[in-house]
This record gives C-alpha cells, structure tokens and sequence, in this order.
C-alpha cells in the first residue's frame, strides 16, 4: 500500500510520568523517525476522560481507569509520519502488558502486577484515522500544532 501521512494523537499516562520514563519512550518515537507536531503536560479531568474512553465507560473497570489517569499529569504529543497509526500501535503492543510483544514499549515498562498489567501500561495511541482526528482536537487548538 501506498504510503500514508497520517497524525496520531499520543498520551504518556500516569505510570510512564511515575517511572521517569518520558524522555526514554519520546527517544523511541524520535528513533523512528517520527515527527514531533505538538506536545504539552496536562493534568486530565472527569470530563475529558469521559470522552476520551467513552468506548469503556460502561465496563466495571473503568472507575480505577479514571482514577489511574489523574494521578499525576500526562504528557499530551501530536505525532507525523507515514502509516503512524498503525506503526506507532505496533510499537506499544497490545493492551495487556503480559501479552504485548517482547521489544514493545508496553511489554518493556508497562506494569506486570496481578491488576495492573491491563491498566498501567505507559501510553495511549489513536487506534484509527477516524479517531486520531477526533482526539487530536480534544487535546490542542490549531495554534498548538506546528508543521516544520
Ligand atoms: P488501548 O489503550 O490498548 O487501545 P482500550 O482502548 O481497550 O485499549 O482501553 C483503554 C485503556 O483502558 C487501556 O489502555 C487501559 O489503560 C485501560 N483498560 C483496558 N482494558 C482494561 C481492563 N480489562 N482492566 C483495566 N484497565 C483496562
């Protein structure tokens, strides 16, 4: 397939601010080639999170999830290059941090305690096109967001 200039919106959660791992999994990104089209710290509130994870608001997790997410502020990026979306979702792994691949960047620092290896797993990536449009406006304004 052809390649793609695609956007992704990207969130290091709680536990990578926790575990002083930004500057680590950023380098990651920098790494691939990927280019760094906006990036801000934010502390999340109930709302914004009610939107973001609309899709899991109804499991009974989704409460510690909530929780989880405030601890402390996340650091909100923008990221662009060619098919990002799916390369950047390849690059974390899948959800639970005990399946996700060996090299990914969930399996590597995401949590391996009972309870926790679904939930902390260090950073949030749009899983479509549809939803990279969508969340990027949730977390910058146009003026936010540099092409350089
Ligand atoms: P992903 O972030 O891999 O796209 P989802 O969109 O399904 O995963 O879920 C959003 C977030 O909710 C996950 O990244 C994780 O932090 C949390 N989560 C998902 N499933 C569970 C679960 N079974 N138990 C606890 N937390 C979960």
């Amino acid at each position: 397939m052809a390649p793609l200039m695609e956007k992704t919106l990207i969130l290091l959660k709680p536990d990578c601010v926790q575990k002083n791992l930004i500057g680590k999994v950023i380098a990651r990104f920098e790494e691939a080639g990927f280019a760094i089209r906006a990036t801000k710290m934010i502390q999340l509130t109930d709302e914004v999170l009610a939107e973001h994870y609309a899709h899991i608001a109804e499991f009974p997790f989704y409460p510690s999830v909530e929780s989880f997410m405030k601890e402390t502020p996340v650091v909100a990026m923008i990221l662009e290059a060619d098919n990002i979306i799916d390369s950047l979702r390849d690059m974390l792994g899948v959800t639970d941090c005990l399946e996700a691949a060996p090299g990914t960047i969930r399996a590597e620092w995401g949590s391996k305690e009972e309870g926790k290896n679904k939930m902390c797993n260090i950073a949030h990536a749009s899983d479509s096109a549809e939803t990279a449009e969508v969340e990027i406006k949730r977390f910058f304004s146009d003026d936010e967001i540099f092409s350089y």
